[in-house]
């Protein structure tokens, strides 16, 4: 068996746009093209980017809650994307997703009750009984009190609904939950604590996090590794400590200088980020960072990079997609 509990190779997901009278497809958003990575069992992997750069996609193309255009996944060994029925259902219960608004991801019209023994009744798992008291004891496990089981989530704040939401999550005891930005629509105060709480969890249950944040200081203190996506691609992956310390992709290194020192003696050198992302429907030839890269070169509009072991190193332990990674050429 692999040391990898999930290996993607290749995913790709096109959404189609769909027009004129016969509502043919016209044009495609690229969202993912072509995204290979493997997941260590028991990690965190911190997955960043701008808005619109693909994160949600994979986590939900990942899950199949959207289908994939192309590609591979293999989960505990086995083609995830192949599974139908029965078997589809039983890997589904491994893996699970937190979603930045708890509000829109819990059915409101339901009671906390419900909400949380749901999983139990669609995987025909425990009698009523059972259900109600493995609901009492995910409640505890989230810090909310059993009162809370009558309730609906419209009388909690956002902090306690994304509890609610993370007790649903871990309800089937899966091996990998993908967290959508679950504490971005949180206040700051609230941020920590529900942080806290889903790293108390991943100790105890041994579970392995996909955290997808825009904001690179978010996954800075809870990531074991970091993937930085532009465009629907990798351009960096690698552990933490060397996407902060030594940022080699000229986009990491522009989300890093924009990360708050909180020191007014560190003016630091921030790199603003010329233009807008272009379009996923019309991709940018070459490297699709090459518009506003301030180092972009003919070849970087020409040629993509592929994702590969940065110069002086080697296995995969800092990968990075560009054609001057390490040397980049003087602005
Ligand atoms: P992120 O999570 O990084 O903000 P998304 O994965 O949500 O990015 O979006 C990637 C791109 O795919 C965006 O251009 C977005 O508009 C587009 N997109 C996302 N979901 C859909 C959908 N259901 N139909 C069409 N386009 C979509």
């Amino acid at each position: 068996m692999s040391e990898y509990l999930m290996e993607v190779k290749n995913l790709v997901k096109h959404y189609p746009i769909n027009g004129g009278v016969m509502m043919r497809e016209v044009a495609r958003v690229h969202a993912l093209n072509g995204v290979s990575f493997k997941v260590k069992a028991g990690e965190t992997l911190g997955i960043v980017g701008e808005s619109g750069c693909g994160k949600s996609t994979l986590g939900k193309t990942l899950i199949r809650l959207h289908d994939h255009t192309s590609g591979e996944v293999t989960f505990q060994g086995e083609d995830f994307l192949a599974k139908k029925g029965k078997d589809l259902m039983a890997a589904r219960r491994e893996m699970q997703m937190i979603f930045q608004d708890p509000y829109e991801s819990l059915n409101t019209r339901h009671t906390v009750e419900n909400i949380l023994t749901e999983p139990y009744d669609i995987h025909g798992i425990g009698t009523k009984e059972e259900r109600i008291e493995w609901a009492k004891a995910a409640l505890k496990k989230v810090g909310l009190s059993e009162q809370a089981m009558e309730r609906f989530p419209h009388e909690f704040s956002g902090g306690q609904r994304q509890r609610i939401g993370i007790a649903r999550a871990i309800a089937l005891k899966p091996k990998v939950v993908i967290c959508d930005e679950p504490v971005s629509a949180l206040d700051v105060s609230v941020q920590s604590q529900v942080m806290n709480l889903m790293l108390d969890l991943q100790k105890e249950m041994g579970l392995t996090y996909l955290f997808i944040a825009h904001d690179l200081a978010v996954v800075k203190h809870i990531s074991d590794r970091v993937m930085v996506m532009y465009l629907g691609n990798i351009v960096e992956f690698t552990d933490a400590n060397s996407i902060y310390e030594k940022p080699l992709h000229p986009y990491t290194q522009a989300l890093i200088s924009a990360i708050p020192i909180p020191d007014p003696e560190h003016q630091g050198n921030r790199i603003i980020l010329e233009g807008d992302i272009p379009s996923p429907i019309n991709l940018p030839s070459g490297c699709a960072f090459h518009t506003r890269c301030r180092h972009a070169q003919d070849k970087c509009r020409m040629e993509r990079p592929p994702l590969q072991d940065a110069p002086g190193t080697s296995g995969e332990t800092h990968l990075v997609a560009c054609h001057f990674a390490g040397n980049l050429p003087k602005v």
